[in-house]
């Protein structure tokens, strides 16, 4: 009998993504699923070469926001190249949906605005998660993306940018959204606790609202609290909320911040280690970096904030308000993460500033200094804030190498970009994650500096963060699963984009496959959309 396959990917070292090594067989796919994996004698229609070669299952990306740039960025270029095929989205607190009424249309166009891809027409005609995801279906796209629901946008849905602790009836609204986002497909609630209006939730209120992943499975998702002097107290109120409702937990983008706490990552990877010995599912994730990134405004004390970035922008004005803002930065009383104090004016980088991209890639040193404000650097900087109508991301150099290093090692820990969609016509200087972190991880930590073995850097990359999604029938190369396949040479595979220089592709990569067909060949995009936007249910 003899079997049609639409690609044969022959002499490949397999990598299945559980963790075992390597294997030589030949993949068979037809339909986009994995047909056969063993020696097939018959033909394909199209036959990849893979000798020498490492074959794995497609990268899953479990902590990603290109939720915001997919409608400008379909193709996800600066993903597909790294090898990705899933991106997991809707990631700490910020998401599109829901959206309930014009004003809080505004309020979160506002907030998110350095964010959203520049003079690009979202067309904003949804209003519930289902309904943004279908939009981005229709358009097509060229991975899979898997939405969380953002408690961010819920809480701002129902309360604004309003810091008073929710009634009992508001709860119960935010609780009715997220049953709604997880009905339409969403894989798990985010929070982002560094960002209003998200932060302005009491631990009490957000078990409350995590009770509904309970009887879906679905998971929670933190940017905690503090990643800084706090972090050991987030850390406890972030396997709180999991434990009280038996949901399991992912820790973002798990890091120690500030010179002050680098090493501290040791002590929250063993409390991560007994909170699973007692029956709580947690586990992290980590890019292969020591700056993060964000919001400017993650800057400021949250209580700025208050009302939205109009408010934001109009109390930055104010004399009495500047004078308290300072005062909490340098006297390190801020009680959300202190970003200043932790990584210096000369450790905070604007990457995008779209209304003045002359300040893109400088320092608040650099900047505060060409304006002769360096003397009094709080005041420049609040004048430099109006300026930009404190509309930019930065770049943040914040962690310790060995840090990485440790969380990167932690069996509990997930490989993830923490960025999203850009390419090389957006201009500016994102953060090099956005092109990098895969490859990167594969070049760097594995193949120069040994941190990892091959097949347990990819089981980071595949199995476990399918696994603690839920993926259906992805992340590993099984008979029956899903053909979303990576091809690489693990001599050659390197990441090129750099802070100085972040628009660049990454090497070595061969061919990338998304539901059986070829977005990547000779690490060339070929401009195929067989993507789709997964669901839970
Ligand atoms: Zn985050």
């Amino acid at each position: 009998m003899s079997e049609d396959f639409d690609i044969l990917v022959r002499n490949g070292n397999v990598i299945d993504g559980t963790g075992n090594l390597w294997f030589k067989k030949d993949i068979g796919i037809a339909d986009g699923r994995i047909r056969r994996v063993g020696s097939i004698p018959e033909s394909g229609r199209k036959t990849i070469d893979a000798k020498g070669m490492v074959v794995s299952p497609g990268f899953i990306d479990l902590h990603n926001h290109s939720d915001f740039s997919i409608l400008a960025y379909p193709n996800a270029e600066c993903y597909i190249t790294q090898g990705v095929t899933t991106v997991v989205v809707g990631n700490c607190g910020h998401s599109l949906a829901p959206i309930r009424n014009p004003d809080n249309l505004a309020l979160l166009r506002n907030y998110l605005a350095p964010l959203l891809v520049s003079d690009f027409d979202y067309g904003w005609n949804w209003k519930t998660l289902g309904e943004y995801y279908e939009k981005i279906q229709q358009q097509g796209i060229s991975l899979n993306m898997a939405p969380l629901a953002g408690q961010g946008a819920i809480r701002l849905a129902v309360k604004g940018f309003d810091s008073n602790e929710a009634s009992r009836e508001e709860i119960g609204e935010m609780k009715k959204l997220l049953e709604e986002s997880l009905e339409d497909g969403a894989f798990g609630m985010s929070t982002g606790l560094i960002y209003p209006p998200g932060s302005y939730s009491s631990t009490e209120e957000l078990i409350e609202l995590a009770s509904v992943l309970t009887k879906y499975g679905a998971i929670y998702a933190t940017h905690m609290r503090h990643e800084g002097d706090r972090l050991a107290e987030s850390l406890e109120e972030a396997i709180r909320i999991g434990e009280e409702n038996n949901i399991a937990v992912e820790i973002a983008h798990h890091k120690a911040a500030g010179k002050a706490n680098w090493g501290k990552v040791n002590a929250s990877l063993r409390a991560m280690e007994r909170a699973r010995s007692r029956g709580v599912e947690v586990n992290c994730d980590v890019y292969p970096y020591t700056a993060g990134s964000s919001l400017i405004n993650a800057t400021l004390p949250t209580w700025v904030l208050e009302g939205g970035a109009a408010k934001m922008l109009e109390r930055l004005k104010d004399e009495e308000v500047r004078q308290q803002i300072k005062k909490e930065i340098a006297e390190d009383t801020m009680k959300y993460q202190n970003m200043i104090a932790g990584s210096g004016w000369d450790g905070i980088v604007i990457s995008e500033c779209p209304s003045k991209r002359e300040y893109e890639g400088k320092s608040l040193q650099t900047i505060l200094r060409e304006k002769n404000r360096f003397d009094e650097p709080y005041e420049g900087f609040f004048d430099w804030l109006l300026e930009i109508e404190a509309s930019a991301t930065m770049v943040v150099f914040q962690m310790d190498e060995d840090d990485v290093k440790t969380v990167m090692r932690s069996p509990l820990s997930s490989i993830a970009s923490d960025s999203w969609g850009t390419a090389p016509a957006a201009g500016g200087k994102p953060h090099p994650r956005a092109y990098g972190t895969f490859p990167r991880v594969l070049g760097k930590y594995v193949r120069e500096e040994k941190v990892l073995t091959l097949e347990e850097a990819i089981r980071k990359m595949t199995s476990l963060p399918g696994g603690k999604l839920g993926l259906e029938s992805r992340g590993i190369i099984r008979e029956g699963f899903w053909a979303d396949i990576v091809v690489f040479d693990p001599d050659k595979i390197k990441d090129k984009a750099t802070y100085a220089d972040p628009h660049q592709y990454a090497e070595g990569i061969g061919y990338v496959i998304v539901n059986g067909q070829v977005v990547v060949e000779n690490g060339r995009l070929t401009g195929m959309r067989p993507g789709k936007v997964l669901s839970r249910c």
